[in-house]
């Protein structure tokens, strides 16, 4: 069995908003005590307090403050589990060495959701709505029907609108019929994806209007006046347009994921850095800058669901080195579009550097393209 997650949009009435509203706030002042009662516990007695003492805490606060009365105390729970989970994956950093980041408290703007862990206990869909504990029936978009059984839930404040992710429990994916086809993909400063095969997918031009969109509604908050409503409305207007684009922007990668996933049985990537990417200038203008990381997640997710393989190579010298006999362009930079070497070789710069990746990954072999469809990728609005 695997887990999907199936997003909706609510409409919640006014006194549902204040509902909902209220157990944001509730549940966000759980987490911040047994935040701080974790911290001192530390700090003062050099002991360390655990998830058993927050649903203690969670417990205590339902009972003494009548403004918890309406919260369900699962929502509580989701809370300290939320620190839990914040303090385990800061274990982890501080264990491989990262900049460890302690957990912080959470203010209004930090967050944004609530939780609920068993349906029909707190939360269920009753007809076309969605019955919410402490705060009642609240109208859906079901804009695609979801699947499966619905185990838990969050309920999501976004940019001043309502969502709730229904995690569904569904029946494992079949994997699709092999194809015999592989191949290698560059992640590149004047293609944004070339393949091994030497096909090519540009930046699409409405990401950059949408950027410059962005940077307008930005400087429009920056204008409006401190405290006042101007500014909220403005603000709301920034907030939208960052989901706007980030919506834009999966939307283009998973469609970008499925046509690869379909057609390819072995794809093969650079394993990028993020922090590496984002130093770059050139591409810092470039979808994949705040893209890639969510690229390979879902390359990789996918993949796995469909049964195909994804491989990471080292991307040390892909574009540097000759994809035919190995050697080494001394002296080649950003403005070299094409790669010639004493071999023969005269090729487009990210194409070679496809064919190098493909072949770091071990898969050598050309591919047979008969039966494909000539153009791979189908990116309707580029
Ligand atoms: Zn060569």
């Amino acid at each position: 069995m695997a887990i999907r997650t199936f997003q909706y949009r609510l409409y919640p009435t006014q006194s549902q908003k204040k509902a909902l509203q209220l157990q944001l706030d509730v549940s966000r002042y759980v987490y911040n005590m047994a935040l701080e009662e974790r911290k001192l516990a530390w700090e003062l007695e050099g002991k360390s307090v655990g998830k058993r003492e927050g649903y203690l805490l969670a417990k205590q606060y339902k009972k003494t403050f009548p403004q918890a009365k309406t919260v369900h105390s699962h929502v509580l729970q989701v809370a300290i589990e939320d620190l839990d989970k914040a303090y385990k994956s800061f274990f982890r950093r501080v264990k491989a060495g990262e900049d460890p980041g302690y957990p912080r408290f959470k203010s209004y703007k930090r967050w944004h959701s609530i939780g609920f862990k068993q349906y029909g206990n707190g939360f269920q869909v009753d007809g076309r709505r969605l019955k919410v504990s402490g705060v009642g029936r609240i109208k859906v978009r079901w804009h695609r029907p979801y699947q499966g059984e619905i185990k838990t839930c969050r309920i999501i404040r976004k940019a001043g609108r309502w969502y709730v992710s229904l995690m569904c429990e569904v029946a494992d994916p079949v994997p699709l019929p092999k194809t015999g086809c592989v191949v290698g993909i560059d992640m590149g400063i004047n293609a944004l994806i070339t393949t091994s095969e030497g096909e090519q997918i540009h930046n699409p031009r409405w990401y950059r209007e949408a950027q410059s969109e962005l940077r307008r509604k930005q400087r429009r908050l920056q204008r409006a006046q401190k405290d006042g409503n101007q500014r909220k409305k403005k603000l709301l207007d920034v907030q939208r347009q960052h989901e706007h684009v980030k919506n834009q922007r999966r939307d283009f990668f998973d469609k970008l994921v499925y046509d690869l996933v379909q057609t390819y049985d072995v794809i093969a990537i650079e394993d990028l850095k993020i922090k590496n990417m984002v130093k770059n200038r050139h591409l810092s203008k470039s979808i994949l800058d705040a893209g890639w990381g969510y690229f390979k997640q879902r390359l990789i997710d996918k993949a796995a669901d469909a049964g195909r393989e994804v491989v990471l190579v080292d991307p040390a010298y892909t574009s540097k080195s000759c994809s035919n006999c190995g050697a080494i362009f001394e002296g080649l930079t950003l403005t070299h579009r094409w790669v010639e070497c004493e071999c023969g070789l005269s090729l487009d710069r990210d194409h070679n550097a496809a064919l190098n990746i493909l072949k770091r990954a071990g898969r050598v072999r050309e591919p047979e393209r008969s039966g494909l469809p000539q153009a791979w990728f189908r990116s309707p609005r580029l």
